[in-house]
């Protein structure tokens, strides 16, 4: 009689009911979720490139006690270590006390990169009053979106002689902005008819960098003249220098808080800054001695991971191989124990476009973070289907370190699809799984997550870590 009572009061327990974890925290709490929002908003302000984030992780790490680690270094238990993979990507690691032949290592990815609108290597060109750059859109956009709006534009120059110029121009209050086109309504008939995936063509997303014709110059390019004397007076670059740039245009917005109450996050590159930031930060703060911990942070992921900055890149391996023949330990064995996350956002239900999800297994903003046992498309394929047993472990540690989280998949049954970097990883024989930020309008230039499943993602990584 009592085991029946009692087996029916954890029936009711059933606790996988999604709920605001605004509503389950006290003042104390929502004034650190808020605290860790401002942070993290001021951290995408100041980083919106894999190449800036790169050069602030590695000097918060360094303030953290991190050193620099090359292949070959001598290692011992304790040490903390960060390696920068041509200045894209970051690999920091704390070596515990632990046997990681017997528990493995644990690992969280996330990647630094994020959709924008890259400048082709030989863009500058004058038309009819205006000059702009010619573009190659990075990422799954959608094109439309990119229009009409302030755009910075950063990124890197090596110029003939070798040196390095950096770029960063549009982000402050007074600096000039970029632009790309787009057609006024009373024109706009036809192109509203057409549809959205081509009526604004990739060859149309052509940033406006000037408009001023002065006397001396070419007849016909007087613009362009200007602009690049001007870029020679500034930066000391030629038009040939354009050659080897990596210049990308992106949102000149700053994140903001979104709403009457605060609760949520407009900004640029939530994904995956969103993830890559908590990972960040609770690699900084580990406490507990006994796990080995290793934080990624790569280029590519949006474009396919492909390259040498991206998850793809042998360098990662590499380094794991490294660690344990330093440490006198089998790789194979420790790749077997190992876990991993995959930290990267999923999408965010959304009740005005609620064909495309299924309720039960959909995201729910503020809802805490969210894992996603599986992502791909059509019958799962090309997708990480974590395993039950993993899924297992990590609820464990969720429960026992309070997480408040949810599981989703990323929409309906064959409507549609994406991948992260977890299969690769996988292919490490490392179990991994995807563990993020919800986000709504994903990929878009001004995307909105929640303040409350930005903290439960610091709260998921720091339990992992511990
Ligand atoms: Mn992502
Ligand atoms: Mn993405």
């Amino acid at each position: 009689m009592e085991n029946i009572e009692k087996n029916n009061k954890e029936i009711k327990d059933f606790s996988y009911v999604k709920k605001n974890y605004y509503e389950l925290v006290d003042e104390k709490t929502k004034q650190e979720m808020f605290n860790f929002a401002q942070k993290y908003m001021t951290f995408i302000n100041e980083n919106k490139t894999e190449r800036e984030i790169t050069d602030s992780f590695y000097k918060m790490a360094k303030q953290n006690g991190f050193k620099d680690y090359d292949f070959g270094d001598k290692l011992t238990i304790g040490d903390k270590r960060i390696f920068i993979n041509r200045n894209k990507g970051v690999v920091a690691f704390r070596i515990g006390k632990g046997d990681i032949e017997e528990i493995g290592m644990r690992i969280i990815v996330a990647h630094i990169d994020s959709p924008r609108i890259d400048i082709k290597q030989v863009p500058l060109y004058e038309s009819d009053g205006l000059c702009f750059l010619k573009t190659h859109y990075y990422g799954g956009i959608k094109k439309y979106q990119w229009t009409a709006m302030p755009l910075a534009l950063h990124g890197v120059v090596i110029v003939k002689n070798g040196d390095k110029i950096e770029i960063n121009i549009g982000e402050k209050d007074d600096d000039p902005v970029f632009y790309i086109n787009d057609l006024l309504p009373h024109l706009g008939k036809s192109q509203m008819e057409q549809k959205a995936n081509v009526f604004i063509s990739g060859e149309q997303l052509n940033v406006v960098v000037g408009g001023m014709t002065v006397k001396e110059g070419e007849n016909g390019n007087k613009i362009k003249n200007n602009i690049l004397n001007i870029l020679n007076a500034k930066y000391g670059m030629t038009e040939e220098d354009f050659l080897s740039a990596e210049l990308s245009a992106v949102p000149a917005l700053k994140a903001r808080d979104v709403g009457f109450d605060r609760a949520l996050i407009g900004g640029y590159g939530h994904d995956d800054r969103s993830c890559a930031y908590p990972a960040m930060i609770a690699m900084l703060e580990q406490e507990n001695d006994i796990n080995t911990n290793i934080c990624i942070l790569v280029d590519k992921e949006e474009i396919g991971s492909e390259g040498t900055t991206g998850i793809k890149s042998k360098v990662f391996e590499d380094i794991i191989e490294d660690i344990c023949q330093i440490l006198g330990k089998n790789a194979k064995k420790v790749r077997k124990n190992s876990i991993c996350i995959s930290a990267d956002v999923t999408s965010g239900y959304d009740s005005n476009f609620p064909d495309v999800f299924e309720k039960n297994n959909s995201a729910i903003l503020s809802c805490g973070v969210c894992m996603n046992k599986f992502s791909g498309a059509g019958g799962k394929s090309d997708s990480n289907d974590a395993s039950a047993e993993l899924v297992g472990k990590i609820r464990q540690i969720f429960a026992e370190n309070n997480v408040v989280w949810q599981t989703a998949e990323l929409g309906k049954v064959d409507i549609g699809g994406g991948g992260t970097v977890a299969k690769f990883i996988a292919e490490l024989n490392i179990d991994t799984i995807d563990i993020g930020v919800p986000v709504i309008s994903m990929h878009a230039p001004y995307e909105l997550i929640s303040k409350a499943d930005l903290y439960s993602a610091f709260e998921a990584f720091r339990a992992f870590f511990k």
